[in-house]
């Protein structure tokens, strides 16, 4: 028999929310985790995702709402009866019991047939090469060898949904790549819907299928990687998602009925009086001052959006960050191939993509028309 005998099961929040006193750790919260789906949670420290993997654990009440799993209402179901296994941040492995003892605890309390467990705890063990292991303590452990441990626990029981609250953060920089990549291969191979938290929004981009983006208590975007990024939804997506992130700039509407700011003047859709146009570091194309005159001659058409001073070089090898004395507030940043030469102090021309640009509203909400210069002609 192999390791994951139950189908996976879906999960369901309807109008969920959690206050402590006048906090609002999470509010008015729909959301649909479909079956055998990576689902990362992630946002800010103080965003409310620790607080909804508790409530979808039934660790937390809800203030109001429903918590749905596998086609149920588990509101009023203990945690220990939701069909979710929960991997925490600090392990939470018992020191005096060796591997195997911690693995199997979890069932022999439920009084699962010994049999069983040795089987279970055997699969599990093999699954996460911890089979040498077994007979060692915590402390004879390495901190990967002990986050496996605390996976291999949630995972002998066999649950609908696995629930991983930062598991990760303890874990040095290329341990947690590994094991990120471990709990990737995990989900492959298990199909189990699996719901991961984290405040990383790189590590949430690079494990998630999908992703929800939170912001003080409130789901600001549901998406794939790709869309999240691509098509943030508003200006706090826009910035959290991506590093370094989106360089932006306030434009307001001028007597033309352009959008202008710094050295821009846009196409205004006709609601917009105020923007902010959000450009990311990679939609920049950089050159060296009068450098694209002298490539493109021939071809005058081809002009810069604006020039600035290189305030700073990172030179990261496989790319450069070019820091730029740009509009705005003036910090810019565009990442360039690190075939290009130019030094702090050198003036550089820049060019935006502007199809891949974004134009945000005063609420920040992303618009859909994309940001144009009026002295551009339009898609197609
Ligand atoms: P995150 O996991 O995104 O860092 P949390 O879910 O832990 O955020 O917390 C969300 C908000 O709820 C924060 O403002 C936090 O201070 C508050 N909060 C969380 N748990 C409690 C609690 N037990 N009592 C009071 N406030 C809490």
């Amino acid at each position: 028999m192999g390791l994951v005998t139950r189908a996976p099961q879906g999960v369901e929040l309807r109008g969920l929310e959690k206050r402590y006193g006048e906090v609002a750790a999470v509010r008015a919260l729909d959301l649909e985790i479909r079956p055998g789906e990576l689902m990362v949670l992630v946002g800010p420290s103080g965003c409310g995702k620790s607080t909804l993997l508790r409530l979808i654990a039934g660790l937390v009440e809800p203030t109001a709402g429903e918590v749905w799993i596998g086609g149920r209402r588990v509101d009023d179901v203990e945690p220990g009866a939701r069909d979710v296994s929960m991997v925490f941040q600090s392990y939470a492995l018992y020191p005096h019991m060796t591997v195997a003892g911690n693995l199997g605890f979890g069932l022999r309390v439920r009084g699962t047939p010994r049999d069983e467990i040795e089987r279970r705890v055997a699969d599990a063990a093999a699954a996460l090469g911890l089979a040498e292991l077994l007979s060692r303590r915590p402390g004879e452990l390495s901190g990967g060898q002990r986050q496996r441990v605390a996976l291999g626990r949630a995972m002998v029981r066999d649950p609908g949904v696995f629930l991983f609250d930062e598991p990760l953060s303890n874990l040095d920089a290329e341990l947690r790549l590994r094991t990120r990549d471990e709990i990737a291969a995990l989900h492959r191979r298990l199909g189990t819907t699996m719901v991961f938290v984290t405040h990383d929004q790189v590590e949430a981009l690079s494990l998630g299928q999908r992703v929800a983006v939170m912001d003080r208590g409130r789901l600001q975007q549901v998406g794939t990687p790709d869309e999240v990024y691509r098509r943030p939804t508003n200006l706090f997506v826009a910035g959290f998602v991506g590093s370094p992130p989106i360089n932006r700039i306030l434009l307001s509407r001028d007597e033309g009925g352009r959008l202008a700011g710094g050295p821009f003047a846009l196409c205004a859709p006709a609601d917009l009086d105020r923007a902010t146009l959000g450009v990311r570091p990679e939609d920049l194309a950089v050159v060296p001052a009068g450098g694209l005159d002298s490539s493109t001659a021939g071809d005058s058409t081809e002009a810069s959006d604006f020039r600035a001073a290189v305030l700073r070089i990172e030179a990261l090898g496989s790319e450069q960050r070019v820091h730029l004395d740009g509009p705005g507030d003036g910090a810019w940043v565009a990442r360039a191939s690190p075939a290009l030469r130019v030094s702090a102090g050198d003036p550089v021309d820049v060019s935006v993509r502007w199809e891949r640009s974004h134009l945000f509203g005063p609420d920040g909400r992303r618009d859909e028309t994309a940001a144009r210069p009026v002295d551009r002609p339009g898609p197609r």
